[in-house]
């Protein structure tokens, strides 16, 4: 065999239709030939692609998987211009807030909104407008991480706010709010944290939204996962059982407190951003401050949450891929499933996931093959695309309520081509 390496193009053009732009393979190839291995070039750039973001086939079950970006959101975008900060009534500056914000409050039923980038930077926003250089009264039982090291007290820190420490761990009233609200003078606010995902269990006891209403400081609640009502009003069939217990947005603002923030990319579906709702002048207050345009979505964002808005406001439910996921049946499940001509058909379990709802299960129907090729679904082939799947005592099991039906097809191939 050759000792001498090849050249670095005639590495490099060999690799020309992996869809790895040229210098980038140009260095791959270089690295190689150094390492004497470039008749290994194949593994590199393999590699190299699949760290490039691709579309996958999310056949987990996890509804909102945080690895795959949450919830599945398609974007139309042309690339046109857009008006984002052009009023066209006027001709003169607009506001990129200003239709969207509209659209959310008359969502959440309140009297103003704005969009931030995820709701970590809406409660860094709300903390460093209102909060700077003051106290905020926080629950023991709340000062928690959601995540990725999103950690209550440090996003405090980082606004300038400090942490007035309310209650313990498993019980919080609303007679130890009014106690720190009077022994420091200067707590600004109370913030209430949504257990998302965790519980407290056993001897437990919270204050309640409508108990601190009164309290005569600004109350927000970060609800985190983004359910607009309670009562759904968006479905004809009223809320499914599983989400009993989760907060709405319109609820917890009906109750008392003054703002809420989410995320948009949990329950709400949609794409990546963070949702602050509640009282105009303090919404205004937010708006105002520098940091807002540090957190500012821009027009590929806005305007793909203004369809979704668009969806729940005229009821299209069927549309926001989210809800249609959740809400169909076991028994269509269970059809697509028996429609298989390989793997065998099972009950599953699909979650909501993404944070939140802990414990929450959905019966669900789906594929198990009986060891785990987990590997060879995720390599995915030139006409199929990656699928990822979930691996239970060494078998493989793809729950199809997270696949839309029309990747059936493509599934039954990949797997096959697998097996
Ligand atoms: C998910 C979550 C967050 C973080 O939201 P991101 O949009 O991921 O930044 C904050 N608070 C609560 C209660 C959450 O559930």
């Amino acid at each position: 065999m050759d000792n001498y390496p090849p050249s670095v193009n005639e590495l490099v053009d060999a690799h020309s239709n992996s869809g790895i732009p040229r210098p980038l393979l140009v260095e791959e190839a270089r690295i190689a030939i150094d390492e004497g291995k470039w008749e290994r070039l194949d593994e590199r750039v393999d590699a190299l692609r699949k760290l490039a973001l691709q579309e996958v086939i999310n056949a987990t079950g996890v509804l909102l998987h945080t690895n795959l970006g949450r919830a599945s959101w398609p974007t139309t975008f042309s690339g046109n211009p857009v008006n984002l900060e052009l009023d066209l009534n006027s001709g003169s500056r607009g506001s990129r807030q200003g239709y969207l914000g509209h659209l959310f409050a008359n969502l959440c039923k309140t009297e103003a909104a704005m969009v931030v980038n995820n709701c970590s930077s809406a409660v860094l926003l709300i903390l460093s407008a209102l909060a700077h250089e003051k106290g905020v009264a926080i629950s023991r039982g709340e000062m928690v991480e959601i995540g990725g090291g999103f950690r209550v007290p440090d996003v405090l820190e980082l606004s300038g706010a400090y942490l007035v420490e309310v209650g313990t761990t498993n019980k919080t009233r609303r007679e130890d709010y009014e106690r720190s609200i009077n022994a420091h003078r200067d707590v600004s606010m109370i913030m209430k944290i949504h257990q998302s995902n965790y519980k407290i269990v056993g001897f437990t006891e919270s204050a309640e939204i409508r108990e601190l209403a009164d309290l005569n400081v600004p109350l927000v609640a970060d609800i985190g996962s983004g359910l607009l009502d309670e009562n759904c009003f968006w479905l004809e069939s009223g809320p499914p059982n599983w989400l009993i217990g989760e907060p709405g947005a319109r609820q917890t603002l009906a109750e008392g407190a003054d703002i809420v923030t989410f995320s948009s990319d949990k329950l709400l579906g949609g794409p990546q951003a963070g949702i602050i709702a509640g009282k105009a002048d303090l919404i205004e207050k937010c708006l105002d401050h520098p940091f807002a345009r540090a957190v500012r979505p821009g027009s590929l964002v806005l305007s793909s949450l203004q369809e979704l808005c668009h969806k729940y406001l005229n009821r299209q439910w069927t549309e926001i891929p989210f809800w249609k996921m959740a809400l169909t049946t076991k028994d269509e499940l269970q059809d697509r499933a028996e429609h298989f001509d390989i793997g065998e058909p099972v009950a599953l379990n699909s979650v909501p996931g993404g944070g939140t709802l802990p414990g929450v299960e959905i019966p669900s129907y789906g594929i198990q093959i009986d060891h785990d090729i987990s590997r060879e679904l995720r390599d995915g082939t030139e006409d199929n695309l990656p699928i990822i799947a979930r691996v239970e005592d060494r078998k493989t099991l793809l729950d199809l309520r997270t696949i839309h039906p029309s990747l059936d097809d493509q599934v039954m191939t990949s797997l096959k081509q697998i097996l």
